[in-house]
């Protein structure tokens, strides 16, 4: 049985690229960037003034001057003026230096009379104060963005910036997540004593449209071989991706992996040392789509989506893997089976500003309603049957 890290690498290995297409920028917040962006200019492009005030020549008032004739206005957007000799140009914030001026006294300072402008007295000024002084932030052609930056608010600026009206972004994936079982009800139906409510199409939606992936189409379908043939068949035929969620235990009814075979689906792995979630399936559709078929009970099916499925879409999308993230295990765990161990936490801070984990085991791989309030699971290594309280462990947040 492969481990929950080579399961994983196996998945990898099979991932084809998503194709690029180009997006507008007011669309592209939440997408994965396939292209470089470049500073189109010098930041700041000039000499920017950063105090609402007026601009002078700096020589002069150091050598005792306090009094300057007001030349002119100049806001931010107008063009740069000239300094006439011995004059102070009246300057907003964000207004380019006017061409002679090298020091900027804010407007705090002065006083204006009959076009006089007056410093107070003893002010003392350094040279070029309050200038950001033209492509001291970066140049003209440094590349700002990467390929594979998900694009949030502060890389919509960038891009922005860089005057791009359109940018190249990873397509985003269709993903069909499909419930097998015929004893799951939807929510907003009647349900008889015998019967369970389907939450797992609803919650991996969920977590895939947290990851950035809303493309989702959500399906229900029945432990029926034939209806499970015709309607995979048609939603592997539609999709990049699928995730089953049932139907790939031992029992007389668990098709899914069969019945992926039929459909041309070819196995990578069945079973993964871990707990919850040992029974997952995965495999490559004929198109090369990714087909994950992870166990119905529905912390082993959130787990298991976490771990496989978002690191499968984001290599997709050309995203880098992220370094781990470490919890610090705020109680010891033990844990024998020599499985890989997927332990639900709560992240509480102390007043010493460590972040603890603190274990949320479910009750079963069936409890849901254990994970409320958890931030994710720590990955307890197989190898080891005991897990002290502060020692480091993979924290995966949902
Ligand atoms: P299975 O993997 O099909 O054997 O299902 C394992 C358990 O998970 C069973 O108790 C199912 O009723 C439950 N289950 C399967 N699919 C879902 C679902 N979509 N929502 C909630 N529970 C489910
Ligand atoms: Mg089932």
């Amino acid at each position: 049985m492969l481990s929950a890290a080579e399961a994983l690498a196996a998945i990898l290995r099979t991932v084809r690229p998503l194709e690029s297409e180009p997006v507008a920028l007011a669309d592209c917040h939440g997408r994965v960037l396939r292209q470089s962006v470049v500073a189109e200019r010098d930041q700041p492009p000039f000499d920017r003034v950063m105090m609402d005030g007026i601009a002078i020549e700096h020589a002069l008032l150091a050598g005792g001057q306090c009094e300057f004739p007001l030349q002119a206005l100049q806001a931010a957007g107008d063009p740069a003026l000239t300094l006439a000799p011995g004059n102070a140009i009246e300057i907003m914030t964000g207004a380019a230096l006017p061409a002679d001026a090298d020091c900027i006294v804010p407007v705090e300072r002065v006083s204006t009379n009959d076009g006089i402008v007056r410093i107070e007295d003893g002010y003392e000024a350094e040279h070029r104060q309050f200038i950001h002084p033209r492509a001291s932030d970066h140049a003209a052609g440094t590349e700002l963005l990467r390929p594979g930056t998900r694009i949030g608010a502060a890389e919509v600026a960038i891009v922005a910036s860089a005057g791009l009206a359109t940018v190249d972004v990873a397509r985003r994936p269709a993903v069909a997540v499909i419930s097998t079982g015929n004893e799951l009800v939807p929510a907003g139906s009647p349900i008889a004593d015998h019967q369970i409510r389907s939450s797992n199409g609803p919650a991996v939606a969920a977590m895939l449209a947290g990851h950035g992936y809303p493309d989702v189409t959500v399906a229900h379908l029945p432990d029926d071989e034939a209806a499970l043939e015709e309607q995979i068949g048609a939603l592997l035929a539609a999709n990049d991706v699928l995730v089953l969620s049932g139907g790939v235990s031992k029992g007389k009814a668990d098709y899914v992996p069969a019945v992926l075979g039929r459909l041309g689906v070819e196995v990578v792995f069945h079973r993964i040392s871990q707990r919850p979630g040992k029974p997952m399936w995965f495999g490559t559709g004929p198109q090369g789509q990714s087909v994950y078929a992870l166990p119905g009970n529905p912390v082993s099916t959130l787990v298991c989506c976490r771990r496989y499925v978002i690191p499968g879409l984001r290599q997709a999308s050309g995203m880098p893997s992220p370094p781990p993230e470490f919890a610090v295990l705020g109680a010891p765990v033990e844990f024998a089976p020599r499985l890989t161990y997927f332990l639900p936490v709560r992240l509480v801070s102390t007043t010493a500003g460590q972040v603890l984990a603190m274990p949320a085991p479910t009750n079963t791989s069936g409890d849901f309603a254990g994970l409320a309030g958890t931030a994710g699971y720590v990955e307890l290594d197989q190898d080891s049957s005991a897990f002290d309280a502060g020692s480091a462990q993979p924290l995966h947040r949902w």
